[in-house]
Protein backbone atom coordinates (compact mmCIF):
# COMPACT_ATOMS: atom_id res chain seq x y z
CA UNK A 1 0.00 0.00 0.00
CA UNK A 2 1.03 3.20 -0.89
CA UNK A 3 2.66 4.84 2.53
CA UNK A 4 0.25 7.90 1.91
CA UNK A 5 -2.53 6.20 2.03
CA UNK A 6 -1.59 4.40 5.92
CA UNK A 7 -3.45 7.00 7.78
CA UNK A 8 -6.71 6.13 5.63
CA UNK A 9 -6.41 2.64 6.11
CA UNK A 10 -6.53 2.94 10.11
CA UNK A 11 -9.36 5.30 10.15
CA UNK A 12 -12.47 3.88 11.56
CA UNK A 13 -15.39 3.54 8.97
CA UNK A 14 -18.83 1.91 8.87
CA UNK A 15 -19.03 -1.15 6.29
CA UNK A 16 -21.85 0.28 4.50
CA UNK A 17 -24.35 -2.47 4.60
CA UNK A 18 -26.78 -0.11 5.17
CA UNK A 19 -27.35 3.38 4.87
CA UNK A 20 -27.37 5.21 7.33
CA UNK A 21 -25.84 2.83 9.27
CA UNK A 22 -27.23 0.99 12.46
CA UNK A 23 -24.90 3.38 14.84
CA UNK A 24 -28.06 5.95 13.59
CA UNK A 25 -30.71 3.60 14.47
CA UNK A 26 -32.75 4.77 17.35
CA UNK A 27 -35.69 3.09 19.74
CA UNK A 28 -37.88 6.37 18.11
CA UNK A 29 -38.21 3.86 15.53
CA UNK A 30 -39.49 0.22 16.43
CA UNK A 31 -42.43 -2.08 16.50
CA UNK A 32 -45.72 0.33 15.29
CA UNK A 33 -43.42 1.46 12.23
CA UNK A 34 -42.22 -2.32 11.57
CA UNK A 35 -46.28 -3.15 11.59
CA UNK A 36 -47.00 -0.16 9.03
CA UNK A 37 -44.33 -0.41 6.77
CA UNK A 38 -44.62 -4.28 6.42
CA UNK A 39 -48.37 -3.26 5.39
CA UNK A 40 -47.32 -1.01 2.69
CA UNK A 41 -45.04 -3.16 0.75
CA UNK A 42 -45.98 -2.59 -2.82
CA UNK A 43 -48.49 -5.53 -3.83
CA UNK A 44 -46.84 -8.75 -6.24
CA UNK A 45 -43.51 -7.36 -5.22
CA UNK A 46 -41.02 -10.19 -4.12
CA UNK A 47 -39.67 -10.03 -0.68
CA UNK A 48 -36.32 -11.31 0.95
CA UNK A 49 -36.37 -13.53 4.28
CA UNK A 50 -33.15 -13.51 6.92
CA UNK A 51 -33.52 -15.59 9.80
CA UNK A 52 -30.79 -15.18 12.58
CA UNK A 53 -29.80 -18.43 14.95
CA UNK A 54 -28.11 -17.44 17.57
CA UNK A 55 -26.25 -21.07 18.74
CA UNK A 56 -22.75 -22.21 18.66
CA UNK A 57 -21.11 -25.05 19.77
CA UNK A 58 -18.49 -22.88 20.59
CA UNK A 59 -17.31 -19.36 20.99
CA UNK A 60 -14.21 -18.45 17.76
CA UNK A 61 -12.90 -15.83 19.32
CA UNK A 62 -12.81 -13.48 16.77
CA UNK A 63 -16.16 -13.26 16.19
CA UNK A 64 -18.03 -10.50 16.26
CA UNK A 65 -21.62 -12.04 15.95
CA UNK A 66 -24.43 -12.11 18.24
CA UNK A 67 -24.21 -15.66 19.15
CA UNK A 68 -24.27 -18.01 22.29
CA UNK A 69 -23.16 -21.29 23.38
CA UNK A 70 -26.92 -23.09 24.01
CA UNK A 71 -25.52 -25.70 26.81
CA UNK A 72 -28.34 -28.56 25.64
CA UNK A 73 -30.95 -28.13 22.88
CA UNK A 74 -33.69 -27.05 25.08
CA UNK A 75 -32.92 -23.22 24.73
CA UNK A 76 -32.73 -23.85 20.63
CA UNK A 77 -36.13 -25.52 21.02
CA UNK A 78 -37.70 -22.61 22.84
CA UNK A 79 -36.00 -20.36 20.22
CA UNK A 80 -37.03 -22.48 17.55
CA UNK A 81 -40.69 -22.39 18.78
CA UNK A 82 -41.10 -18.47 19.35
CA UNK A 83 -39.24 -18.29 15.40
CA UNK A 84 -42.55 -19.64 14.30
CA UNK A 85 -44.84 -17.64 16.32
CA UNK A 86 -42.29 -14.31 14.59
CA UNK A 87 -43.13 -15.98 11.30
CA UNK A 88 -46.99 -15.80 11.96
CA UNK A 89 -46.30 -12.18 13.23
CA UNK A 90 -44.97 -11.38 10.20
CA UNK A 91 -46.82 -13.02 7.83
CA UNK A 92 -50.22 -11.17 9.41
CA UNK A 93 -48.55 -7.75 9.27
CA UNK A 94 -47.22 -7.77 5.07
CA UNK A 95 -49.11 -6.70 2.64
CA UNK A 96 -49.80 -8.69 -0.71
CA UNK A 97 -46.28 -9.04 -1.54
CA UNK A 98 -45.32 -11.28 -4.26
CA UNK A 99 -43.58 -14.13 -2.38
CA UNK A 100 -40.23 -15.03 -1.46
CA UNK A 101 -37.28 -14.62 -3.63
CA UNK A 102 -34.65 -14.98 -1.27
CA UNK A 103 -34.48 -17.22 2.15
CA UNK A 104 -30.90 -16.85 4.14
CA UNK A 105 -30.38 -18.23 7.45
CA UNK A 106 -27.19 -16.85 9.34
CA UNK A 107 -26.03 -16.88 12.66
CA UNK A 108 -24.62 -18.32 14.39
CA UNK A 109 -24.80 -21.24 13.10
CA UNK A 110 -27.72 -22.41 11.40
CA UNK A 111 -26.79 -26.27 11.33
CA UNK A 112 -27.06 -25.34 15.17
CA UNK A 113 -30.82 -26.28 14.63
CA UNK A 114 -31.81 -30.13 14.60
CA UNK A 115 -32.58 -31.60 10.97
CA UNK A 116 -36.45 -31.79 11.53
CA UNK A 117 -36.21 -27.89 13.30
CA UNK A 118 -34.63 -26.56 10.03
CA UNK A 119 -37.21 -28.78 8.15
CA UNK A 120 -40.02 -27.45 9.84
CA UNK A 121 -39.16 -23.82 10.05
CA UNK A 122 -38.83 -23.73 5.76
CA UNK A 123 -41.80 -25.27 5.27
CA UNK A 124 -43.67 -23.14 8.12
CA UNK A 125 -41.99 -19.74 5.80
CA UNK A 126 -43.14 -21.21 2.56
CA UNK A 127 -46.56 -21.69 3.87
CA UNK A 128 -46.94 -18.26 5.72
CA UNK A 129 -44.98 -16.26 3.09
CA UNK A 130 -44.67 -18.53 -0.40
CA UNK A 131 -41.53 -19.19 -1.65
CA UNK A 132 -41.49 -18.14 -5.21
CA UNK A 133 -40.17 -21.14 -7.75
CA UNK A 134 -37.26 -19.18 -8.62
CA UNK A 135 -35.80 -18.63 -4.90
CA UNK A 136 -32.89 -19.32 -3.37
CA UNK A 137 -32.14 -20.50 -0.10
CA UNK A 138 -29.04 -20.12 1.18
CA UNK A 139 -27.55 -21.48 4.90
CA UNK A 140 -24.20 -20.48 6.22
CA UNK A 141 -22.24 -23.40 7.74
CA UNK A 142 -20.16 -24.53 10.10
CA UNK A 143 -18.31 -27.62 9.17
CA UNK A 144 -17.65 -28.65 12.52
CA UNK A 145 -21.22 -29.18 13.07
CA UNK A 146 -22.64 -30.46 10.12
CA UNK A 147 -24.22 -34.18 9.98
CA UNK A 148 -25.38 -36.10 7.45
CA UNK A 149 -28.67 -35.99 8.64
CA UNK A 150 -28.48 -32.25 8.90
CA UNK A 151 -27.27 -32.30 5.27
CA UNK A 152 -29.99 -34.32 4.06
CA UNK A 153 -32.52 -31.93 6.09
CA UNK A 154 -30.85 -28.93 3.69
CA UNK A 155 -31.33 -30.78 0.80
CA UNK A 156 -35.23 -31.54 1.65
CA UNK A 157 -35.93 -28.59 2.47
CA UNK A 158 -34.34 -26.93 -1.54
CA UNK A 159 -31.24 -24.89 0.12
CA UNK A 160 -29.51 -24.33 -3.11
CA UNK A 161 -26.01 -22.36 -1.61
CA UNK A 162 -23.97 -22.96 1.12
CA UNK A 163 -21.61 -20.76 2.30
CA UNK A 164 -18.68 -22.42 4.81
CA UNK A 165 -16.48 -20.74 7.26
CA UNK A 166 -13.46 -21.35 6.56
CA UNK A 167 -11.54 -18.53 7.72
CA UNK A 168 -8.13 -19.94 7.99
CA UNK A 169 -6.22 -23.54 7.45
CA UNK A 170 -2.95 -22.87 9.73
CA UNK A 171 -3.08 -24.58 12.98
CA UNK A 172 -1.13 -22.40 14.42
CA UNK A 173 -4.30 -19.58 13.87
CA UNK A 174 -6.54 -21.70 14.09
CA UNK A 175 -5.29 -22.55 17.79
CA UNK A 176 -5.47 -18.68 18.49
CA UNK A 177 -8.89 -18.31 17.37
CA UNK A 178 -9.87 -21.17 18.91
CA UNK A 179 -11.39 -22.87 15.63
CA UNK A 180 -9.68 -25.85 14.98
CA UNK A 181 -11.16 -27.27 11.80
CA UNK A 182 -8.80 -29.68 9.99
CA UNK A 183 -8.94 -28.85 6.47
CA UNK A 184 -9.91 -32.95 5.50
CA UNK A 185 -13.04 -32.05 7.64
CA UNK A 186 -13.84 -29.39 5.07
CA UNK A 187 -13.55 -30.97 1.73
CA UNK A 188 -15.56 -34.06 3.29
CA UNK A 189 -18.45 -31.63 3.74
CA UNK A 190 -17.75 -29.87 0.47
CA UNK A 191 -17.74 -33.23 -1.10
CA UNK A 192 -21.39 -34.31 0.89
CA UNK A 193 -23.17 -31.10 0.59
CA UNK A 194 -22.20 -31.80 -3.38
CA UNK A 195 -23.91 -35.03 -3.43
CA UNK A 196 -26.65 -33.83 -1.74
CA UNK A 197 -27.16 -31.56 -4.94
CA UNK A 198 -26.31 -28.28 -2.77
CA UNK A 199 -24.16 -27.25 -5.75
CA UNK A 200 -23.32 -23.64 -5.45
CA UNK A 201 -20.26 -23.20 -2.85
CA UNK A 202 -19.29 -19.94 -1.04
CA UNK A 203 -16.65 -20.03 1.63
CA UNK A 204 -15.45 -17.67 3.96
CA UNK A 205 -11.55 -16.58 4.09
CA UNK A 206 -9.58 -13.73 7.22
CA UNK A 207 -7.02 -12.01 7.47
CA UNK A 208 -5.62 -10.08 9.96
CA UNK A 209 -6.04 -12.94 12.55
CA UNK A 210 -3.53 -13.75 15.38
CA UNK A 211 -0.39 -14.83 14.18
CA UNK A 212 -1.74 -14.90 10.56
CA UNK A 213 1.23 -14.92 7.79
CA UNK A 214 0.63 -13.75 3.98
CA UNK A 215 1.63 -17.56 3.34
CA UNK A 216 -1.58 -18.96 5.77
CA UNK A 217 -3.86 -16.42 3.78
CA UNK A 218 -2.28 -17.48 0.42
CA UNK A 219 -2.47 -21.18 1.38
CA UNK A 220 -6.16 -20.65 2.44
CA UNK A 221 -7.08 -18.69 -0.88
CA UNK A 222 -5.41 -21.72 -3.00
CA UNK A 223 -7.64 -24.04 -0.98
CA UNK A 224 -10.65 -22.52 -2.31
CA UNK A 225 -9.81 -22.04 -5.49
CA UNK A 226 -8.79 -25.98 -5.73
CA UNK A 227 -12.07 -26.64 -4.19
CA UNK A 228 -14.03 -25.13 -7.55
CA UNK A 229 -15.55 -22.97 -4.43
CA UNK A 230 -17.96 -20.49 -6.23
CA UNK A 231 -17.97 -17.26 -4.00
CA UNK A 232 -15.01 -16.30 -1.52
CA UNK A 233 -15.27 -13.72 0.96
CA UNK A 234 -12.53 -12.31 2.12
CA UNK A 235 -12.63 -10.75 5.50
CA UNK A 236 -10.33 -8.69 7.86
CA UNK A 237 -10.49 -9.29 11.09
CA UNK A 238 -12.08 -6.48 13.19
CA UNK A 239 -10.15 -6.16 16.41
CA UNK A 240 -13.29 -4.35 18.61
CA UNK A 241 -12.97 -5.86 21.97
CA UNK A 242 -14.82 -3.41 23.74
CA UNK A 243 -17.69 -4.26 21.30
CA UNK A 244 -17.16 -8.19 20.97
CA UNK A 245 -16.33 -8.83 24.60
CA UNK A 246 -14.54 -12.70 23.96
CA UNK A 247 -12.28 -10.60 21.25
CA UNK A 248 -10.49 -10.06 25.06
CA UNK A 249 -9.34 -13.76 24.49
CA UNK A 250 -7.09 -12.24 21.75
CA UNK A 251 -3.61 -10.46 22.80
CA UNK A 252 -3.45 -7.36 20.47
CA UNK A 253 0.53 -8.14 19.83
CA UNK A 254 -0.38 -10.92 18.39
CA UNK A 255 -2.01 -8.95 16.05
CA UNK A 256 -0.48 -8.29 12.30
CA UNK A 257 0.16 -4.58 12.00
CA UNK A 258 -1.53 -3.03 9.00
CA UNK A 259 1.29 -3.22 6.83
CA UNK A 260 0.88 -6.93 7.49
CA UNK A 261 -2.70 -6.65 7.15
CA UNK A 262 -2.51 -4.42 3.78
CA UNK A 263 0.10 -7.34 2.52
CA UNK A 264 -2.26 -10.35 3.58
CA UNK A 265 -5.61 -8.61 1.72
CA UNK A 266 -3.38 -7.97 -1.46
CA UNK A 267 -1.90 -11.51 -1.32
CA UNK A 268 -5.50 -13.51 -1.04
CA UNK A 269 -6.81 -11.01 -3.79
CA UNK A 270 -3.62 -11.67 -5.67
CA UNK A 271 -3.99 -15.45 -5.71
CA UNK A 272 -7.86 -15.49 -6.32
CA UNK A 273 -7.43 -13.73 -9.31
CA UNK A 274 -4.61 -15.42 -10.79
CA UNK A 275 -6.99 -18.89 -10.01
CA UNK A 276 -9.73 -16.79 -12.86
CA UNK A 277 -11.97 -15.19 -10.22
CA UNK A 278 -13.04 -11.51 -10.20
CA UNK A 279 -13.20 -9.19 -7.67
CA UNK A 280 -16.10 -8.31 -6.38
CA UNK A 281 -16.76 -4.73 -4.51
CA UNK A 282 -15.16 -4.48 -1.37
CA UNK A 283 -14.20 -8.37 -0.16
CA UNK A 284 -15.79 -10.85 -2.65
CA UNK A 285 -14.51 -12.74 -5.43
CA UNK A 286 -16.55 -14.49 -7.57
CA UNK A 287 -15.78 -17.28 -10.49
CA UNK A 288 -16.99 -16.09 -14.14
CA UNK A 289 -20.16 -17.45 -14.88
CA UNK A 290 -21.07 -17.06 -11.30
CA UNK A 291 -24.51 -14.79 -10.92
CA UNK A 292 -22.43 -12.18 -9.04
CA UNK A 293 -19.92 -12.01 -11.35
CA UNK A 294 -22.44 -11.58 -14.07
CA UNK A 295 -24.62 -9.36 -12.13
CA UNK A 296 -21.46 -6.93 -11.26
CA UNK A 297 -19.97 -6.41 -14.82
CA UNK A 298 -23.82 -6.20 -15.83
CA UNK A 299 -23.86 -2.81 -12.83
CA UNK A 300 -27.46 -5.19 -11.37
CA UNK A 301 -24.84 -6.31 -8.01
CA UNK A 302 -26.57 -4.95 -4.71
CA UNK A 303 -25.60 -4.26 -0.84
CA UNK A 304 -27.39 -5.45 1.99
CA UNK A 305 -26.89 -6.50 5.90
CA UNK A 306 -25.86 -9.80 4.39
CA UNK A 307 -23.12 -8.31 2.03
CA UNK A 308 -22.76 -8.35 -1.24
CA UNK A 309 -25.95 -10.18 -2.59
CA UNK A 310 -27.50 -10.53 -6.53
CA UNK A 311 -31.18 -10.11 -4.31
CA UNK A 312 -33.06 -7.35 -5.68
CA UNK A 313 -35.74 -7.09 -3.13
CA UNK A 314 -36.31 -3.54 -1.49
CA UNK A 315 -38.21 -5.61 1.42
CA UNK A 316 -35.83 -8.22 3.91
CA UNK A 317 -37.87 -9.34 6.68
CA UNK A 318 -35.46 -10.05 9.56
CA UNK A 319 -36.50 -12.95 12.02
CA UNK A 320 -34.90 -14.12 15.30
CA UNK A 321 -32.90 -11.79 17.99
CA UNK A 322 -30.60 -9.16 16.66
CA UNK A 323 -32.17 -9.51 12.93
CA UNK A 324 -32.48 -6.27 10.65
CA UNK A 325 -35.71 -5.79 8.46
CA UNK A 326 -35.40 -3.12 5.68
CA UNK A 327 -38.64 -1.66 3.68
CA UNK A 328 -38.36 1.72 1.74
CA UNK A 329 -39.38 3.37 3.98
CA UNK A 330 -36.82 2.58 6.19
CA UNK A 331 -34.98 0.20 8.63
CA UNK A 332 -35.66 -1.92 12.14
CA UNK A 333 -33.80 -4.42 13.81
CA UNK A 334 -35.50 -6.87 17.01
CA UNK A 335 -34.03 -6.83 19.78
CA UNK A 336 -30.94 -8.51 20.87
CA UNK A 337 -32.54 -9.76 24.01
CA UNK A 338 -33.90 -13.11 24.71
CA UNK A 339 -36.46 -12.33 27.16
CA UNK A 340 -37.57 -8.95 25.16
CA UNK A 341 -37.59 -11.06 22.24
CA UNK A 342 -39.86 -13.43 23.63
CA UNK A 343 -41.93 -10.92 25.79
CA UNK A 344 -42.86 -9.28 22.64
CA UNK A 345 -43.84 -12.13 20.59
CA UNK A 346 -45.63 -13.49 23.44
CA UNK A 347 -47.86 -10.18 23.69
CA UNK A 348 -48.37 -10.42 20.11
CA UNK A 349 -46.11 -7.46 19.16
CA UNK A 350 -42.99 -7.30 16.81
CA UNK A 351 -40.48 -7.48 18.41
CA UNK A 352 -38.34 -4.61 16.95
CA UNK A 353 -36.59 -2.57 19.40
CA UNK A 354 -34.73 -0.32 17.29
CA UNK A 355 -34.49 1.80 13.69
CA UNK A 356 -34.45 4.95 11.53
CA UNK A 357 -37.00 6.28 8.99
CA UNK A 358 -34.97 7.29 5.74
CA UNK A 359 -35.78 10.93 5.28
CA UNK A 360 -35.36 14.06 3.99
CA UNK A 361 -32.31 12.50 1.14
CA UNK A 362 -31.26 9.40 2.77
CA UNK A 363 -32.25 7.40 -0.36
CA UNK A 364 -30.13 9.74 -2.31
CA UNK A 365 -26.94 8.94 -0.36
CA UNK A 366 -27.97 5.78 0.09
CA UNK A 367 -28.12 4.87 -3.63
CA UNK A 368 -24.56 6.75 -4.08
CA UNK A 369 -22.93 4.92 -1.23
CA UNK A 370 -24.60 1.33 -2.46
CA UNK A 371 -22.93 2.56 -6.05
CA UNK A 372 -19.90 2.86 -4.95
CA UNK A 373 -19.40 -0.14 -2.90
CA UNK A 374 -21.17 -2.38 -5.86
CA UNK A 375 -19.32 -0.75 -9.05
CA UNK A 376 -16.44 1.67 -7.47
CA UNK A 377 -17.87 4.09 -9.46
CA UNK A 378 -20.69 6.51 -9.16
CA UNK A 379 -22.41 8.96 -11.71
CA UNK A 380 -24.05 11.28 -9.09
CA UNK A 381 -25.76 13.22 -11.79
CA UNK A 382 -27.31 10.19 -12.77
CA UNK A 383 -27.83 8.89 -9.04
CA UNK A 384 -29.63 12.85 -8.43
CA UNK A 385 -32.00 12.21 -11.92
CA UNK A 386 -32.74 8.72 -10.88
CA UNK A 387 -33.95 10.31 -7.59
CA UNK A 388 -36.02 13.08 -8.74
CA UNK A 389 -34.07 16.18 -7.57
CA UNK A 390 -31.77 18.45 -8.83
CA UNK A 391 -28.49 17.25 -10.56
CA UNK A 392 -26.43 19.11 -7.91
CA UNK A 393 -27.84 17.80 -4.80
CA UNK A 394 -24.87 15.80 -4.46
CA UNK A 395 -22.07 18.54 -5.33
CA UNK A 396 -21.33 19.03 -1.00
CA UNK A 397 -20.47 15.03 -1.26
CA UNK A 398 -18.52 15.57 -4.52
CA UNK A 399 -16.44 18.38 -2.90
CA UNK A 400 -15.31 16.65 0.42
CA UNK A 401 -14.23 13.86 -2.05
CA UNK A 402 -11.82 16.42 -3.89
CA UNK A 403 -9.49 15.90 -0.63
CA UNK A 404 -9.67 12.18 -1.00
CA UNK A 405 -8.63 13.27 -5.29
CA UNK A 406 -5.51 14.80 -4.12
CA UNK A 407 -4.25 11.87 -2.52
CA UNK A 408 -5.16 9.35 -5.36
CA UNK A 409 -8.11 7.60 -3.93
CA UNK A 410 -10.31 8.76 -6.67
CA UNK A 411 -11.04 9.91 -9.48
CA UNK A 412 -13.75 12.94 -10.03
CA UNK A 413 -15.01 14.10 -13.63
CA UNK A 414 -17.31 16.51 -13.78
CA UNK A 415 -19.99 14.87 -11.56
CA UNK A 416 -18.63 11.19 -12.22
CA UNK A 417 -16.66 9.46 -9.67
CA UNK A 418 -14.22 6.55 -9.62
CA UNK A 419 -12.10 4.41 -7.42
CA UNK A 420 -8.91 3.55 -9.33
CA UNK A 421 -8.57 -0.32 -9.01
CA UNK A 422 -5.53 0.24 -6.46
CA UNK A 423 -7.32 2.32 -4.33
CA UNK A 424 -10.06 -0.63 -3.85
CA UNK A 425 -9.44 -1.90 -0.45
CA UNK A 426 -10.15 1.90 0.39
CA UNK A 427 -13.57 2.51 -1.23
CA UNK A 428 -14.92 2.87 2.31
CA UNK A 429 -13.06 5.82 2.90
CA UNK A 430 -14.70 7.05 -0.42
CA UNK A 431 -18.00 6.42 0.10
CA UNK A 432 -17.77 8.30 3.77
CA UNK A 433 -17.76 11.26 1.62
CA UNK A 434 -21.47 10.81 0.52
CA UNK A 435 -22.02 10.06 4.11
CA UNK A 436 -24.57 12.88 5.60
CA UNK A 437 -24.35 11.53 9.03
CA UNK A 438 -20.55 11.71 10.08
CA UNK A 439 -19.28 14.91 10.47
CA UNK A 440 -15.56 14.67 7.98
CA UNK A 441 -13.17 14.84 11.13
CA UNK A 442 -15.44 12.20 13.41
CA UNK A 443 -13.16 8.94 13.69
CA UNK A 444 -14.51 7.30 16.56
CA UNK A 445 -13.57 4.11 16.96
CA UNK A 446 -17.46 2.40 16.48
CA UNK A 447 -16.25 1.07 13.09
CA UNK A 448 -13.34 -0.97 12.15
CA UNK A 449 -10.60 -0.37 10.32
CA UNK A 450 -10.87 0.43 6.50
CA UNK A 451 -8.25 -2.27 5.40
S1 LIG B 1 -17.52 -17.20 13.94
FE1 LIG B 1 -19.34 -18.34 13.38
S2 LIG B 1 -19.08 -20.34 14.38
FE2 LIG B 1 -17.61 -18.95 15.33
S3 LIG B 1 -18.68 -18.15 17.15
FE3 LIG B 1 -19.03 -16.70 15.48
S4 LIG B 1 -20.94 -17.31 14.55
FE4 LIG B 1 -20.22 -19.03 15.79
Amino acid sequence: MRQDWLSFAQAAVPRYTSYPTAVQFHNGVAAAEASDWAGMVRPGKPISVYVHVPFCEQLCWYCGCHTSVPNGYERISRYVDFLHQEVDLWSRQLGAHGGVKHLHFGGGSPNALSASDFVGLVNHIEAAFTLRPDAEIAVEIDPRALTPERIAALAISGVSRASLGVQTLAPHVQKAINRVQPQEMIETTLEDLRKAGIGAINMDLMYGLPQQTVEDVVEAARFAASMGTDRVAVFGYAHVPWFAKHQRAIEAETLPGLVERFHQAEAVGATLMAAGYSAIGLDHFARPGDEMAVAAKAGRLRRNFQGYTTDPCETLIGLGQSSISAFHEGYVQNTKDRRAWEAAIASGALPSERGIDLVGEDRLHARAIEMLMCNLAVDAAAVCREMGVSEDRLDASLERARLLEAAGLCVIRGRQLEIPEEARALMRTVARCFDAYVPAEDDAPRHAKAV
